[in-house]
């Protein structure tokens, strides 16, 4: 992606202080995606640098993950995992706990969803502390899958993601940073 799409993303992003929480700087894409040209240029710089036949699935983390995810499953060829909050998915399901800065959380996808070996490509909306994205790599690694890399829209470096997620060996991306 060249600078200026970069630039035209990153307008397209709004931040909004202390939501949801005070102190957290709330990275909104929801503009991004209501615009047609941002949303489709972000998609394709997403995918741009996947080999063709290099994915079998792509995993969307709930909620917003979702909204990228589809989209770069059929851009890719390929069908989609959706990854989800506890409850959600009629089982059996795999599940993995994760801690979160204040107690914890919980991702699971349906048994039998990943075939052995599948690669898989996981994609969210933003990394922060990677503990989400890591869980998910990690319950899709225990299911017999290969993590074959992570896709985010924006990277918040100095929380150290994708750091985590590359001392793992997992290949991580973003197109923006903040
Ligand atoms: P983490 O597990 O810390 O990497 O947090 C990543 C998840 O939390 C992603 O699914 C994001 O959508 C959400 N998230 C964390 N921090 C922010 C932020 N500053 N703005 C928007 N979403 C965030």
């Amino acid at each position: 992606m060249n600078i200026d799409d970069a630039r035209h993303l990153q307008a397209l992003i709004r931040t909004i202080p202390d939501f949801p929480s005070p102190g957290i700087q709330f990275r909104d894409v929801m503009p991004l995606l209501a615009d047609a040209h941002g949303f489709a240029r972000a998609l394709e710089a997403l995918a741009e640098d996947i080999a063709p036949h290099s994915i079998d699935m792509v995993a969307a983390i709930e909620a917003r993950g979702f909204l990228l995810g589809g989209a770069i499953a059929q851009r890719l060829g390929c069908g989609l995992l959706p990854v989800r909050k506890p409850g959600k998915l009629p089982g059996p399901n795999h599940g993995i706990d994760y801690a979160l800065e204040y107690g914890s959380d919980r991702l699971e996808m349906q048994v039998g969803s990943v075939k052995p070996g599948a690669r898989v490509l996981v994609i969210d909306d933003l990394i922060a502390t990677g503990g989400t994205a890591l869980a998910c790599g990690e319950l899709i690694a225990r299911a017999g899958g290969h993590v074959a890399g992570f896709r985010f829209l924006i990277d918040l470096p100095d929380l150290g993601g994708a750091a985590r997620l590359a001392a793992r060996g997992w290949d991580a991306r973003s197109l923006l940073r903040y």
